[in-house]
């Protein structure tokens, strides 16, 4: 209980989101989400900036209809190409590096540079014009939140510079302002400031939480595919020492056999059991007993090739199931198994111990039904192995 309330706490933490930003206060969250929606935004950018840059020089048309065909009206189409230009690099480069669409310092100065554009022509016009310019700064302003894509915090910048730049311009520039009427002005300019900040905003977290939802249910799938195959693995194999249960050994002998008897290939099994196993029990304790299973196992994996298999077939005793390996090769390996294992020392506590092993081993004929008669078999020569003293190989 105290577990999952500490889960759910770190995952609160790792999502939470900044109130003045609207972005994750975990940096490597934030990050990753930004990586997630970078290739979308960087196309989406691309798009704003390519009919961004028509509508610029469309405006040129609004230019000839101020300042006719004049000095001014050219080095303002000057202007007006050159930050085009300016546009189409970018829209090149952001398809390069999709990543600066969700940085936002590149978006950020080309709105500054518009908006510095703008406030040049209210400098070239008379006071009916730049009530008129003031009007299109408003749905500007509008633009910079709803269709720029930009972090909300540089787009408030953007729009701070936009409302105040247009302010003074207005101020310096028409002949007859009274505080009234840049009051109201303000006003205008604030309107889609907030609206668009607060919708820009929302979308943002909006967008977070999504995003947050998405990690957490793909988490979560991974916990619970995870927690399927170690139940799959446990389901499979012995807890104490990890060989296959008699289950999965006889599934996998199955598949080899058939395999072996298609293309005419030896399989040979090997019977393993600890001499004297009782008295180990007996003489250091059920645990040492058990240690001295797991080690046994270990060797018999470390010995073994990737496509051999280890089972327990109960108590102390043990089944190799070789593919590709005829009899005598086998036995070869059986009596290599029999002196590592009679070589190596065994400590659990204070107690160093060591053991001897008997196997029995036998290949695939033609007449063995399923794994029993080849276990039958080789428990055979395992018993012979007994009565002729242990610690030793036999084969049938
Ligand atoms: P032999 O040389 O004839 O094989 O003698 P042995 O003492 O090994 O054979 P026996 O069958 O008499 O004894 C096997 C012992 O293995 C008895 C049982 O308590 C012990 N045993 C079986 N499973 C486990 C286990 O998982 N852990 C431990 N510690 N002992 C086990
Ligand atoms: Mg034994
Ligand atoms: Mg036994």
């Amino acid at each position: 209980m105290k577990r999952s309330a500490a889960k759910a706490q770190q995952a609160r933490s790792r999502y939470a989101i900044t109130a003045l930003f609207g972005e994750f206060a975990d940096r490597t969250t934030e990050q990753r989400y930004r990586e997630s929606v970078e290739h979308r935004l960087a196309r989406h950018l691309r798009h704003v900036l390519g009919v961004w840059g028509a509508l610029w020089l469309a405006f040129s048309l609004s230019d000839y209809h101020h300042f006719g065909l004049g000095p001014t009206y050219f080095s303002l189409l000057g202007c007006r190409m050159a930050f085009v230009a300016l546009l189409v690099a970018c829209v090149a480069w952001i398809r390069r590096r999709p990543g600066l669409a969700t940085h936002g310092g590149l978006v950020t100065t080309l709105a500054l540079l518009g908006f510095t554009q703008v406030f040049s022509v209210y400098f070239m016009s008379d006071d009916d014009e730049i009530r008129w310019l003031a009007a299109a700064t408003v749905v500007f302003l509008m633009g910079v939140f709803v269709f720029l894509p930009n972090r909300t915090v540089l787009s408030a910048t953007v729009a701070l510079y936009g409302s105040i730049g247009t302010l003074v311009c207005v101020g310096i520039n028409i002949s007859e302002t009274s505080a009234l009427r840049m009051g109201i002005l303000a006003l205008m300019l604030l309107m889609p400031c907030i609206a668009g900040g607060m919708a820009s905003y929302r979308f943002e977290i909006v967008r977070r939480g999504e995003f947050a939802a998405l990690e957490q249910a793909e988490a979560e799938i991974e916990r619970r595919r995870a927690l399927e195959s170690e139940l799959r693995r446990q389901a499979r194999t012995d807890p104490l020492t990890g060989a296959s249960n008699r289950r999965d050994y006889e599934a996998l002998f199955a598949q080899e056999s058939r395999r072996a008897r298609r293309y005419g290939r030896p399989l040979s099994v090997c019977v393993l059991d600890v001499d004297h196993f009782k008295h180990v029990n007996d003489t250091y304790g059920h645990g040492a007993g058990d240690t001295a299973l797991i080690h046994v196992a270990d060797i018999c994996r470390t010995e073994m090739r990737g496509a051999d298999l280890l089972g327990r077939i109960g108590g102390e005793e043990f089944l190799l199931i070789l593919p590709e390996t005829s009899r005598d090769d086998a036995v070869e390996f059986a009596e290599r198994l029999r002196l590592r294992l009679g070589a190596a020392t065994i400590q659990t506590g204070a107690h160093v111990f060591q053991i001897t092993v008997t196997l029995g081993v036998t290949a695939l004929t033609a007449s063995d039904q399923d794994i029993t008669d080849l276990i039958h078999r080789a428990d055979g020569a395992l018993y012979a192995g007994k009565d002729g003293g242990r610690n030793q190989v036999r084969w049938a």
